[in-house]
């Protein structure tokens, strides 16, 4: 505990008062010992010459008979006795002619030739007493006496000695008791308030009063620190709280821009360092390039080997990627498997390219995670600030749009930014959003495409196809917004929609029993990819706790290629639920067909691309025919798509092709027309 020191310096206002205080007392005093020392001799003087006078005119009555005789020497003997025994200094007698008849002391020619006045004259040093001498009331001569004031001035000084003495004395006192009071309370108190001021202004909480002085004021001072020691605990207390919190929220600040997982910065963190590097770029003059990468089919792995397996891989993923990235640069896991990287000071897009390229096919190699060897590509965007664009939020943007294209154009690339991507993507959002409305006010329709037994032209199925009756009346393809459907969860939202329309129509038909015999539907790969399709799906086809209307998934071949796994089991569920699964578009996609006999697919397709060159394309034919050939041997189906002449349908037919769906026979049809043609069908049917 730290004392305060006691105050020091030059004297205060109060010790200057009262120094000056005990000087004018000191002045009064003398002044009123010095005026009652005027009044004592004055008093005093006064006293002398009435006790002397009586005395006189006793020493006039006894010379009175010597001096009437002129007896001298009688006159003499009284004289000198009478001075002996008065202590007079000096005494004359004058005989009534005024000569000196006898005289005792020094007594000087005052006395000699005095007028013979009678009565007392006063000084300074001396007073005279003369009285007259008379015999029988005749006047024989004049006696007058002199006193000295001596013993008057010794008594004065005497008394006003003890009196000056005594003042001093008690103003000594007064201001001795007064400077202990000074000492005793009023500097304690004085240090007191001096503490409480320092403590006051001063950050140093340790400062506490003396608790000396008097029992009250030592009692003050105890209360005063105590009030201290108790604020001082409190604001201790209240510090290592701040302190606490600051390093909480240091720490919270650190955890919220860092991913816990890969010990990379999390999206947060990209978006605080982002400006940071803009800044330093700006200032040197140079660009930078955002680089948003993501895994390709990431999803596959995490659903079909676990969540555990996936993070270790995300963790070897952004082991790799941060061993090729350049000093400077900052790698960010910006969301589940995308990455994001700032290149700082860059002078060329090559820079960047060079980067991604680097990182790209070190992501290729094999991972070994658990014992098993997995294998991971990632598409990457890049764009660069501020050649392309000043506005940080916009460079995140399209280094996104850019690295999307790259997923678009077949996955495992890179893709730099232009402004033509970007008017694309504002088309697709706006699209995406006008889709979504769409979808709210139920704008969507579904046209059925017959499909025609080539040998009776009996209507053998049909194809659920998708149309979007615009509020602007048109009725728009599903070329122009499925691919924007497929880029979001749209897709997945509309292919709902879908299964529900076409269930509820197949009912129709039923209950009209006028039922087609299949109704393929097409389902696009965000929906497969969704573990829950299968349940959804058979849900929504027991609805009406009818029999399960029969029906056949449609899924393009390019999907299976794409190397997504669809869930596990969603195949073998659908397929024992008795569903059956076409594959669209066969031919288009150019990998080997092995994969044809991993998945219990039914029916194949063939893309129209091929039929439109029939009849005299050789090549077209070749590959139509092997399709046919190959479909037996498989023991699967195959619906020819999009013939569209008669010359068409007769090289079909010579072929052995058995299931048409085109124009030739029917477009697309709006589900009315379709209950017309199988009503129609059922009555030939029935009659036929
Ligand atoms: P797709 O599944 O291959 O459907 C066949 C497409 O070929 C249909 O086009 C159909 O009208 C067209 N077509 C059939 N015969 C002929 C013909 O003789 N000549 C010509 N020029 N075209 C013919 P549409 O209805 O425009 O559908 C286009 C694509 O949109 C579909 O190709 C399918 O991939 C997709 N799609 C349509 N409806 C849906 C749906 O409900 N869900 C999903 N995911 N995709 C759908
Ligand atoms: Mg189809
Ligand atoms: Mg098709």
């Amino acid at each position: 505990m730290i004392r305060a020191p006691r105050p020091h310096g030059r004297p205060s206002i109060q010790t200057d008062l009262l120094n000056s205080a005990f000087s004018v007392l000191a002045a009064i005093a003398v002044f009123w010992v010095f005026a009652t020392a005027v009044l004592a001799f004055v008093g005093l003087r006064e006293e002398l010459i009435n006790a002397n006078s009586v005395r006189i005119a006793g020493l006039a009555d006894s010379l009175a008979r010597p001096l009437s005789v002129a007896d001298r020497f009688q006159t003499e003997r009284i004289l000198h006795a009478w001075v002996a025994a008065n202590g007079a200094s000096s005494a004359i007698v004058l005989d009534a002619a005024g000569d000196v008849a006898a005289v005792s002391g020094a007594a000087d020619s005052q006395y000699r030739f005095a007028d013979g006045a009678v009565g007392s004259a006063t000084g300074l040093s001396e007073v005279r007493i003369s009285h007259a001498v008379k015999d029988d009331d005749v006047r024989v001569g004049l006696v007058a006496a002199t006193f000295t004031l001596d013993a008057v001035y010794h008594l004065i000084v005497l008394a006003a000695a003890s009196l000056l003495l005594l003042a001093m004395l008690t103003l000594w006192l007064g201001r001795y008791v007064l400077k202990r009071l000074a000492i005793r309370v009023l500097r304690p108190l004085a240090e007191l308030a001096a503490v409480a001021d320092a403590v006051a202004l001063s950050p140093d909480n340790g400062q506490r009063a003396i608790e000396g002085g008097p029992r009250e004021v030592a009692d003050l001072a105890k209360a005063f620190n105590t009030m201290l020691d108790v604020l001082q605990n409190k604001s201790e207390a209240l510090d290592q709280k701040m302190r606490q919190s600051a390093l909480t929220e240091a720490e919270l600040g650190r955890l919220t821009l860092t991913d816990p997982m890969t010990h990379l910065g999390n999206r947060a963190g990209f978006l605080q360092e982002l400006p940071r590097v803009a800044e330093r770029s700006r200032q040197e003059g140079s660009n930078i390039a955002v680089i948003h990468l993501d895994l390709d089919d990431f999803k596959v792995i995490n659903d079909s080997l676990g969540h555990e397996v996936g993070d270790r891989l995300l963790q070897a993923v952004a082991e790799r990627l941060s061993a090729r990235r350049r000093d400077g640069d900052s790698l960010c896991r910006v969301g589940g498997d995308e990455f994001a990287l700032i290149l700082a000071s860059i002078t060329s897009l090559r820079t960047a390219v060079d980067v991604v390229v680097t990182m790209l096919s070190a992501l290729t190699e094999t991972y070994e995670i658990d014992g098993r060897n997995l294998h991971i590509r990632a598409s990457a965007g890049i764009a660069l600030y501020p050649a392309q664009t000043e506005d940080l939020a916009n460079l995140v943007r399209f280094a996104d749009l850019a690295m999307h294209q790259a997923k678009s154009a077949g996955k495992n690339d890179y893709c730099v930014y232009t402004s033509e991507l970007l008017s694309r993507t504002n088309d697709r959002l706006s699209m995406e959003s006008e889709l979504r409305r769409g979808l709210d006010n139920d704008e969507f329709e579904l046209y059925y495409q017959p499909q025609v037994d080539i040998q009776s032209g009996r209507v053998v199925g049909l194809e659920a196809l998708l149309r979007w009756r615009h509020p602007s009346g048109e009725l728009i393809q599903p070329g122009y917004f499925i691919p924007v459907a497929e880029q979001s969860d749209l897709i997945v939202l509309l292919g709902r929609k879908i299964i529900t329309m076409a269930c509820r129509q197949w009912q129709e038909w039923r209950e009209e029993g006028i039922e087609p015999r299949r109704l393929a539907i097409n389902i696009s790969g965000r929906q497969l990819a969704d573990d829950d399709f299968a349940s959804e799906l058979l849900a929504t086809m027991t609805q009406s706790g009818y029999p399960l209307p029969r029906l056949e998934l449609e899924i393009t071949e390019s999907l299976l290629l794409s190397g997504m796994k669809i869930a596990k089991g969603t195949f073998r569920r659908l397929v024992a639920a008795g569903l059956e699964w076409s594959l669209d578009d066969f031919g288009t996609g150019y990998s080997s067909l092995t994969y044809l006999t991993k998945y219990p697919i039914h029916n194949l397709k063939i893309d129209r691309s091929f039929v439109t060159r029939l009849p005299g394309d050789e090549s077209s034919e070749a590959i139509v025919k092997a399709i046919l050939a190959m479909a037996k041997g498989l023991g699967m189906q195959v619906v020819v798509e999009g013939a569209e002449t008669k010359d068409q349908i007769d090289y079909l037919k010579s072929i052995g092709a058995v299931v048409v769906q085109g124009y030739y026979y029917y477009r697309p049809l709006a589900a009315d027309a379709v209950s017309d043609l199988l009503r129609q069908q059922a009555t030939v049917g029935v009659s036929g």
